[in-house]
């Protein structure tokens, strides 16, 4: 790869800083540290009824706990309120860049303006499953009636929808899962912003644009996150290219079970990196320790095994973390 190689973790502040996050975190940095490359924190706050700036203060707290400093973002806010070298990426911040991007796949025909009420979308859907089909909108079930060939203007208001291709498969290359292949006619076309408060106004973007605008903007070229996004993935790769983007390398992390299989939560212990910092763990420790639950370093080839080789440094954990080392499925804590 001739580019720096850039990583990004972009939690949304809906919540605690959960050790998941943490773990992906800290891979998207040892990956960046041990290519010598940058590490990019962004915070996904699109999601207006659950992005609070506290979320965001215990992000950035756990974060600088943690030792996973980021290496950019924007010169805004008060300086003295940084975790890091600068304040981390914000995507309310950035509504004029996706907004533009938007209009110009309106210009182009790959997106359309869909005016379908949710009650509409909600009673058209409940009719399809009432003759056995699955509904998908834009599939071909309600040909000729949908918001995808009335052409709307921008007199009334409206979402965005993104125009999917049609037929053969979408294929998602993975640095650890390896292929994963989607039929197109599996995925919808999907909402790129929310409607607008009035006429032709662009509401706010959703999840699944703004991050391949942001990758993009960011420059990133290594997208490492949880396997929870892996479907998400098949929709963002042909907005890739209708936007002319380049595609990024993905590696989906698998997730982190409780002890039991079941999805790590509250009744497991703690699940939170701040609950971590209060009892006092080291740091050092807890890198490691996540680090570990799903990748097994290998020197000179060979699995690390005594339990003087397992206790790596930050700086051993840079020269042999690789990617293809990290397990598939899911690991327990
Ligand atoms: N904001 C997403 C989340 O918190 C992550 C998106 C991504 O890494 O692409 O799950």
């Amino acid at each position: 790869m001739s580019r720096q190689v850039v990583t990004r973790f972009a939690p949304s502040p809906t919540g605690m800083l959960h050790i998941g996050g943490v773990r992906t975190a800290l891979f998207c940095w040892l990956f960046a540290r041990r290519h010598g490359g940058r590490f990019i924190l962004r915070i996904e706050d699109t999601d207006l009824s659950r992005s609070t700036d506290d979320n965001i203060r215990i992000i950035e707290e756990g974060m600088a706990w943690c030792g996973l400093t980021w290496d950019e973002g924007p010169v805004v806010g008060d300086p003295s309120q940084w975790k890091g070298p600068h304040g981390p990426y914000r995507q309310m911040q950035r509504m004029d860049l996706y907004r533009t991007k938007i209009q110009e796949l309106l210009d182009k025909g790959l997106a359309y303006r869909c005016r379908c009420s949710r009650e509409a979308l909600d009673e058209r859907r409940k009719a399809v499953e009432a003759a056995g089909k699955v509904f998908q909108y834009n599939r071909g079930l309600d040909a000729g009636k949908g918001c995808a060939e009335a052409g709307h203007d921008a007199s009334q208001p409206a979402a965005i929808r993104f125009r999917m291709p049609k037929g053969g498969d979408i294929v998602v290359p993975d640095l650890i899962k390896g292929e994963t292949h989607f039929p197109a006619d599996s995925l919808d076309d999907w909402i790129i912003a929310r409607t607008g408060e009035g006429p032709g106004e662009i509401g706010v973007p959703t999840y699944n644009f703004c991050v391949v605008v942001d990758d993009t903007h960011m420059e990133v070229t290594h997208v490492i996150r949880g396997d929870d996004h892996l479907n998400n993935t098949p929709k963002q790769i042909p907005l890739f290219e209708a936007l002319g983007y380049e595609l990024p390398a993905f590696a989906h992390v698998p997730m982190i079970l409780g002890a039991d299989g079941a999805k790590l939560s509250k009744r497991h212990g703690a699940t939170s990196i701040t609950e971590y910092q209060a009892m006092g763990l080291l740091p050092s420790a807890v890198r490691l320790a996540l680090a570990r639950l799903s990748w097994t370093p290998k020197i000179d080839g060979k699995a690390v095994e005594s339990a003087e080789e397992e206790l790596l440094t930050d700086e051993q954990m840079i020269q042999l973390f690789d990617l293809a080392d990290c397990q598939k499925s899911a690991a327990r804590f």
